[in-house]
């Protein structure tokens, strides 16, 4: 038997049984336990991926295990392909788990839903020692509570009707074919203290809290039986998650106590947000990590982003090694205030990361990245009209393949402008026979308006040889042939420019032509002279 297979699970009687069959985890002192445990309802975010990075940090840091717990326990909103997403995501950043479904683990299965009979042991438990009870009340009844409290200004609570159901009750409604949640039976009075490993001490009165259901009626756990559950079983040291879960963590304490656990250490991580410094959310756009790798980020360049929003590098440096934010960063040195996004300091950090590559490597990569863009995904990305349609995609890809000498000399030159894969689409795609789109005669003839002279320059540099490997022999010659047709220097090197890439901004003109070639910078030259109204 595999040991991710539930049906490890089945033979298990009691919680003492499965603190046998989960032991206490034999690691150095002070190695962390961590976990990320996404649900698979909607499809990967920066959110998922800044927890990974910490995480994934604080394991290795500390000698100890990063793993990764799928919480699948909301069935209806599963997303197709999200989980999946969720384990691309996590090679592609690099930050891969020690422990979870992939890699297994002793201490899996790593689904919640392959958990099950854990859990309604474990609610079964609190219902045999009166810490948690039956509740039968329907949907509706649920709901009119809920309205009159509502409507009395009182915080929406269930209203324990079912609390003092005796135990041969519960069960005859059972045999009757009745069906059940469990619920958590909040303690009176109690003041829940715990300490944040960032925020220091939150408290909370347990009057503020719900009987909140625990085992619902299919037999799935919620949320915060099922994360307390495996939290404990997976000996976990420290959660760190978002802090949209601080308000959750209480009754997270109380259940540790019901159950006579320790619980582990908290860390919750701040909000991320966007320019407008608003809450990171769909409507600010760049969220989905597919989103980050449809434009073209390198998963260091990414990675590095994420740490350096988070943590200012005792160097002050931007661009930096993840070994070495492994090794300096701390708990105790996390934001306060949620970091921005700032997409120009990604770009920034990010073109660092591309401009390191070699040119056969820029090449390679950036073929990857055209793959990458053809697979099917579930999910659908928005705001990617700026990029080439897939056919105009192939055919560059086939051009890079065709000649990759040619390829590897236009990365070569002035690698550091483009920040991303998708930059070389705009940056370096006049190179290329299949992207390079011809200026329009309008285009010419705006730096050149009388046509005529406009044609006779351009045969003039067809004449002679358009390109020189000499810089000053290049430019003495052009000026030359300006100052034989009485037009400025500058506006030839227009003309030229546009001529060659179809573009009026390009890295030196030199530069490309070397790169271009006397042949086909001729045949392009004589493209936009048959252009131009007789
Ligand atoms: N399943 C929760 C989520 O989707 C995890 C919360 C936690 O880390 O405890 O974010």
């Amino acid at each position: 038997m595999s040991i991710t297979d539930p049906a490890r699970l089945t033979p298990i009687s009691s919680l003492d049984e499965a603190e046998r069959l989960f032991p206490e985890r034999d690691l150095p002192s002070g190695a962390e336990v961590v976990r990320i445990a996404p649900s698979p309802t909607g499809f990967p975010h920066i959110g998922t991926a800044m927890q990974a990075v910490i995480n994934a940090a604080l394991a290795r840091k500390s000698g100890g295990v990063f793993l990764l717990r799928i919480e699948d326990t909301d069935r209806a909103r599963l997303v197709p392909g999200a989980e999946e997403a969720i384990h691309q995501a996590l090679r592609w950043l690099g930050v891969v788990p020690d422990e979870g479904p992939g890699p297994g683990g002793a201490y899996g299965p790593y689904r919640q839903s392959e958990r099950l009979s854990l859990y309604a042991l474990a609610a079964r438990s609190l219902v045999a020692g009166n810490l948690a009870y039956h509740c039968f009340c329907p949907a509706e009844r649920l709901a009119a509570v809920r309205e009159g409290q509502i409507r009395a200004g009182e915080n929406p609570r269930y209203d324990r009707f079912c609390l003092g159901l005796k135990p041969e009750e519960v069960e005859a409604r059972h045999r009757a074919g009745e069906k059940s949640v469990i619920r958590f039976r909040v303690p009176e009075g109690a003041e829940i203290v715990f300490r944040d490993e960032v925020r220091g001490d939150i408290s909370f009165s347990s009057e503020a809290l719900d009987d909140s259901i625990l085992l619902k009626a299919d037999g799935f756990p919620t949320y915060h039986l099922a994360v307390v559950v495996d939290d404990h079983f997976m000996r976990v040291t420290t959660v760190v998650r978002g802090e949209e879960w601080i308000s959750s963590t209480p009754k997270h304490v109380l259940l540790y106590r019901a159950f006579g656990w320790k619980h582990p250490r908290f860390l919750h991580t701040v909000i991320l947000r966007d320019e407008q410094r608003r809450k990171l959310s769909k409507r600010s756009g760049h969220i989905s990590i597919r989103w980050f790798r449809s434009r073209g980020y390198l998963p260091e360049g990414f990675r590095n982003f994420l740490t350096r929003i988070l943590w200012a590098h005792p160097g002050e440096k931007d661009v930096y090694d993840f070994s070495e934010f492994i090794e300096l960063f701390s708990v105790q040195a996390l934001p306060r205030t949620g970091p921005i996004v700032d997409l120009r300091l990604l770009d920034f950090i990010n073109g660092k990361y591309l401009s390191r590559l070699s040119p056969a490597e820029m090449r390679r990569g950036f073929l990857a990245y055209l793959d990458f863009l053809d697979q099917p995904a579930e999910e659908q990305i928005a705001g990617l009209d700026f990029l080439p349609p897939p056919q105009a995609r192939h055919a560059l890809g086939q051009d890079l393949e065709n000649d990759a000498a040619f390829a590897e000399q236009v990365f070569a030159l002035e690698p550091e402008r483009n920040r991303k894969f998708s930059d070389v689409f705009g940056n370096n795609g006049f190179f290329f026979p299949s992207a390079f789109t011809p200026a329009a005669p309008e285009s010419l003839l705006r730096h050149c308006p009388d046509a005529g002279l406009a044609r006779g320059i351009l045969c003039a540099l067809l004449e002679g040889e358009i390109c020189r490997p000499s810089p000053e022999d290049w430019d003495a010659a052009l000026r030359k042939v300006a100052e034989e047709f009485g037009v400025k220097p500058k506006a030839l090197f227009m003309l030229l420019r546009l001529a060659v890439t179809g573009l009026e901004k390009t890295p030196p003109l030199h530069n490309i032509l070397l790169v271009l070639g006397n042949e086909l910078a001729r045949k392009r030259v004589a493209g936009a002279l048959a252009s131009l109204p007789a």
